[in-house]
């Protein structure tokens, strides 16, 4: 009898790692998938941007009034 349930584990085990490894490729093939779409849209919409729209800057509080400004630039609490 319990060299019955031994077998009945070793299959659970076999049959666990087998689904295992199954599910495991579906997710890194879904991933894969994804990946792809997503490269694919980003080089269809990258370069979108117009001329005269403003580029993203960093801001960086001011020392001095800790407003944010953009970096490199004079706050205008030191300008007044
Ligand atoms: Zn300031």
């Amino acid at each position: 009898m319990l060299s019955l349930v031994k077998i009945i584990f070793t299959v659970g085990v076999i049959y666990a790692v087998f689904f295992i490894y199954k599910y495991r490729r579906r997710i890194a093939a879904a991933h894969k998938h994804v990946m792809d779409e997503k490269a694919k849209a980003a080089a269809g919409a990258a370069p979108a941007r117009k001329p005269g729209m403003p580029v993203a800057q960093d801001l960086v509080p001011c020392p001095k009034c800790g407003s944010y400004i953009a970096a490199g630039t004079a706050c205008s609490c030191e300008k007044a």
